[in-house]
């Protein structure tokens, strides 16, 4: 799947807005992309997830995991694509927990998803999961990568897409200048 389809599909589906949002990351920014309004369709959320794990499938991936709740439909078919169990790990007082009796093996090869990345932090958070259960974080993979290619996240990373959409500091957003204020997508009964 090529990355025009892909962002075919974003647009098709409603799921690529334009505004003055702000982001899960503290950032500000003209685009979000709303990856629950693609993964409503189950054959498309099947679809999309099979190219993600395709670039894995000769990495003996044992378990896939991602950051609930944006991340959790993504896990789980991108794991039936691969063949194997689909985790999560969810926020507890704020942090990313093992809950609901998911364990990780000690040794075992785990691929980190999400729907979307921007700073890569709660990727970053699911792989240190991941290592404190004693697993051991191949890879992650994301639908969209919107930091442009520029998300450090210390694993061999991919992604159907690779957005530049430029995300701003609250202090030098040029949409809080020009005299707008961010929406939080949540707000709206978006995310
Ligand atoms: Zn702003």
């Amino acid at each position: 799947m090529t990355s025009e389809q892909v962002l075919d599909i974003y647009r098709k589906t409603g799921a690529l807005l334009t505004g003055h949002f702000l982001l899960s990351s503290g950032l500000h920014s003209e685009q979000y992309l709303q990856s629950a309004l693609v993964l409503q369709e189950p054959d498309i959320a099947t679809r999309l997830c099979a190219a993600l794990a395709e670039h894995f499938k000769d990495e003996r991936i044992e378990a896939v995991i991602a950051p609930a709740l944006g991340g959790v439909f993504v896990s789980h078919e991108t794991a039936r694509a691969l063949g194997v169990r689909a985790l999560f790990a969810e926020r507890v007082n704020g942090e990313l927990t093992l809950r609901r009796g998911f364990i990780i093996k000690p040794g075992e090869r785990v691929l980190v998803v999400e729907d979307v990345i921007t700073t890569g932090k709660s990727t970053k958070e699911t792989i240190r999961v991941v290592q404190q259960a004693g697993g051991v974080a191949i890879a992650a993979a994301s639908l969209v990568d919107r930091s442009g290619g520029k998300a450090d996240i210390g694993v061999p990373y991919k992604s159907l897409v690779t957005l530049n959409v430029p995300a701003y500091a609250p202090e030098t957003c040029p949409l809080c200048k020009a005299g707008s204020s961010p929406v939080k997508p949540g707000s709206r009964g978006l995310k």
